[in-house]
């Protein structure tokens, strides 16, 4: 009998395993996927590591975060600055002075200010989506190069039917920094995330390829209490209906050049062109030169709507989805004997410090301080 059955071998049953090992608990973690890590899981490709699921930058201001998994494995200074291609015209992000200098000539903060303030004077009061949210933080011409595309197609829905917290993700700046976060620290493991996701699951027995939803009864028996990581709805048999998330397919090229794009981040923001981001993997090696290695991997990266059976990545956070989430939240606080934690449990559009943070707190409410 274990102490702890571990739904999910993310980032969030990670600090939960890492904890319970530390006090002497015993955790049995079930995974569906081939491998342990959820989202942050890297592949080795020609001595590349790839994100296997996506781009992934640890950003944070929060100390304790950043002192935990500093803690666990070294991280290098990368520091996340993407370039958007519109048509073949190249700008930076997020939206500074190279941005709105390439765009419009300007060469001071503030001409950048006036043209903003031109562009969004239709815009009054607080703005109801992102739409409205983005043309009065960037005005007109911004938002239809930039923004507009992008948003459509990674969401599947137009921008006025978005929530506007989305947009407020980025920041704007009156300053020529192309520095994607405003977080005090930023860094990704050095050789990738999987030496981290073996020390915070070291210690833990391990079956893989295995879907917990599908076995529950015999799994559940297996272990005192269950800390679940999964999607909420789908615990519940999805009872009041699905929650929408959307979803990606990731396609790679392995190309004979040490050197693709220059950068690790694309974001292609038109509207024609079907995937929202190309990344060349070896560029979040920052302090290794790109010669070493002779060949080089991207990969593009396509939205599309999400199905049951596919991998759920992004939860869409609209009122009609919140709504239903409250629902099932209600019957999750009455399962007595197990945790749920995690963006998928949580339903939140979590970065990963915001999952190490919801684990640690998690983790302190369970096995105290
Ligand atoms: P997950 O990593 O999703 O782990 C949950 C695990 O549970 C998965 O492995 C899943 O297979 C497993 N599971 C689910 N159901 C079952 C079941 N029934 N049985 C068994 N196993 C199950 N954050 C950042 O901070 N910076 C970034 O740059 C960044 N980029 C991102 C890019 C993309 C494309 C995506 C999708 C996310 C990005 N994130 C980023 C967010 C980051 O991935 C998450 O915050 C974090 O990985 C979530 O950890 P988790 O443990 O909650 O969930
Ligand atoms: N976004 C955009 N243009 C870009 C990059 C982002 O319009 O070039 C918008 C888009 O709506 C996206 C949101 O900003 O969903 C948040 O972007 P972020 O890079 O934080 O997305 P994530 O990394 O979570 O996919």
């Amino acid at each position: 009998m274990y102490d702890y059955v571990i739904v999910g071998g993310g980032l969030f049953g990670g600090v939960m395993a890492f904890h319970a090992v530390k006090r002497g608990k015993s955790c049995l973690v079930v995974e569906r996927r081939a491998h342990l890590g959820g989202n942050i899981y890297c592949e080795d490709v020609e001595g590349i590591p790839v994100h296997r699921y996506g781009a992934h930058i640890f950003h944070t201001s929060d100390r304790e975060v950043w002192q935990f998994v500093n803690g666990l494995v070294e991280f290098n200074r990368y520091t996340n600055c993407p370039v958007a291609n519109y048509r073949g015209e190249m700008y930076n992000m997020p939206f500074n002075m190279n941005t709105f200098s390439k765009l419009w000539g300007v060469t001071t903060p503030e001409e950048a200010r006036a043209k903003i303030e031109a562009q969004k004077s239709g815009i009054c009061g607080t703005p109801a989506n992102l739409e409205e949210q983005a043309i009065s933080l960037v005005g007109t011409d911004i938002y239809e190069k930039l923004i507009k595309g992008y948003t459509e197609k990674q969401w599947g829905r137009e921008c006025r039917e978005l929530p506007s917290f989305i947009i407020k993700r980025l920041p704007v700046r009156y300053t020529y920094d192309n520095n994607y976060f405003n977080d005090l620290y930023q860094g990704i493991p050095i050789g990738g995330y999987n030496g981290l996701v073996e020390k915070l699951f070291a210690g833990c027995d391990v079956r893989l390829e295995t879907d917990y939803l599908k076995e529950k009864r015999e799994l559940d028996v297996l272990g005192r209490r269950v800390i679940y990581t999964g999607a909420l709805d789908a615990y519940f048999g999805y009872c009041f209906g699905k929650l929408e998330y959307r979803s990606l397919r990731f396609e790679d090229e392995l190309y004979d050049t040490d050197n693709y794009q220059g950068v690790a981040v694309v974001n292609h923001t038109d509207r024609e062109v079907p995937y929202t981001r190309t990344i060349e993997h070896k560029h979040f090696d920052c302090t290794r030169d790109c010669g070493e290695i002779p060949k080089t991997v991207v990969t593009k990266e396509y939205p599309v709507a999400w199905e049951e059976g596919m991998e759920p990545y992004y939860p869409v956070n609209d009122g009609k989805n919140q709504e239903l989430y409250r629902k099932y939240e209600e019957l999750a606080k009455r399962e007595r004997n197990v945790i749920f934690g995690g963006r998928l449990a949580e339903y939140r559009y979590y970065d990963m410090d915001k999952v190490v943070r919801s684990g640690l707190e998690a983790a302190k409410r369970e096995f105290g301080a």
